[in-house]
Parts: structure tokens; sequence; C-alpha cells
């Protein structure tokens, strides 16, 4: 078995999977808005499984507080980009995959060029402006957005893509102001690993399930709900 397979062997031999859907994988690229709690497990599964191509963004540089939750990053990488410790743990891992780094803020202006030809976005960002930036981007450029959050013990997640879906802001129009929140790292790990989940899926050409829906998890009583999301005929964006 040649190093590629033998590599992704235990996810090649799953139902319905097989050498193409690694093939498809291997030539994808995935657009990561955010290195931080959410941002973290989304990479490091995305690279495990063989996504081949990773655009990760993030300004700003590690600090001592992110390292409860943000494991790409280590205590040695204190005051560095967040992209640089991210693209150098992800790389040990998988020497394989093409990451590029942007340590840039995202904003309505550049966020089409940052997205580039990415096949999907994922966002694990903690503030709306920069969520709605990157929402409108994947409108315009006609791909799935997996949206993430977390406070506290709690946690949601959807995909957006319309028009069967709805997007981004459909469902959140409004920008709350950006308030910290406690939050746990085993949290942001599941949260985001179900990201990575419905990324995957995607780029292995398989339909996502949350396509429309909204799952919101309570960690703390293990309790998961789902909302029907539908797509907002007066949205300024997608309608
Ligand atoms: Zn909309």
């Amino acid at each position: 078995m040649n190093y590629h397979l033998s590599r992704y062997h235990r996810q090649v031999t799953m139902d319905g999977w097989g050498s193409e859907a690694q093939e498809r994988l291997s030539s994808s690229r995935a657009f990561i808005a955010g290195v931080g709690g959410l941002g973290c497990p989304v990479a490091m599964n995305l690279v495990l499984a063989g996504v081949g191509h990773l655009r990760i963004c993030d300004a700003d540089t590690v600090d001592i507080t992110n390292l409860n939750r943000q494991f790409l990053h280590g205590e040695t990488d204190i005051g560095a980009l967040k992209t640089s410790s991210a693209r150098s743990s992800l790389l040990s891992v998988n020497s394989n995959v093409e990451i590029k780094a942007f340590p840039e803020k995202i904003t309505a202006e550049n966020v089409d060029s940052l997205v580039g030809d990415a096949d999907i976005i994922l966002d694990c960002l903690d503030n709306f402006t920069a969520r709605h930036a990157i929402g409108q981007c994947a409108v315009r450029k006609g791909i799935p957005l997996v949206h993430g959050a977390v406070w506290g013990m709690e946690g949601r997640i959807a995909v957006f893509h319309p028009p069967e879906a709805p997007c981004l802001q459909c469902v959140f129009p409004e920008a709350p102001e950006p308030v910290e929140t406690p939050v746990l790292g085993a949290v942001t790990s599941a949260v985001g690993s179900m990201q990575a989940i419905e990324a995957v899926h995607f780029l292995a050409g398989e339909p996502v399930a949350l396509k429309g829906r909204m799952l919101i998890m309570d960690f703390s009583a293990m309790s998961f709900q789902e909302l029907e999301l539908s797509p907002d005929p007066e949205c300024t964006v997608c309608s």
C-alpha cells in the first residue's frame, strides 16, 4: 500500500468512502476564519483527514489566556502570530497539505481575496462584523459557510448555503457587540470537530447534514436540540 493510501486507510474504508472521496479531499480547498478556540480543532481535523489546501486567517497573537483551549499554540508561542504557530503545528502532523497563512483582520474589503478559490468557509470567529463579511462573501462565491459558536458550556453549529438553506445574514441580521465569554477547551474542541465533520462531508462529495438546521448544544446537561432555519425572503444579502 502506498503512503497516501496507508495514511488514510482507516477513513477510506468507511462505508460509501473509498479512494475517490479521499482524492476529492486532497484536491479541495478550505478557508478557516480564525485559528482560536474553534479554528484549532477545525484546522487540525481537516489536516488529519487530508484536506489538501487550507487558508488560515487570524490577525491575533497568542496570549496566555488562549492556552486553555487553543491547542495549536504552545507556551513558547506566546506573543507570536497565531497563524504562524497554527501552521507549524499543522504541518508537523501532516506535511503533505498546503497551508497558506493570512495574519490579517477580515474586512468587507479584503474578504474576497482572503477566501480566494476556497470550496468552503469555516466560521471560527468571535465577532459579527467579520462574520457578516465572510457570510456575504460565501453568498457571492456560492459556497457553503459552516458556522460555529461557543459560549460557556453551550455551542451551536449550522451550515448556511443559499438558496435551499439560508445565508448567515438571514438568521443573524444584526451584529451584536462582541463580548468575552467564559469557555472550556473541551467544548470548543467538540463544536469545532462537528464543524470539521460537516466540511469533510461536503468536500468529500457527500451532502452535509445541517443544511437548513441549527444544532444547539448544552454540554452541561449533554442536551442537544435543533432549529429549522428558512431563508428570509427580505434578506438584503441572499434574496
Ligand atoms: Zn440571506
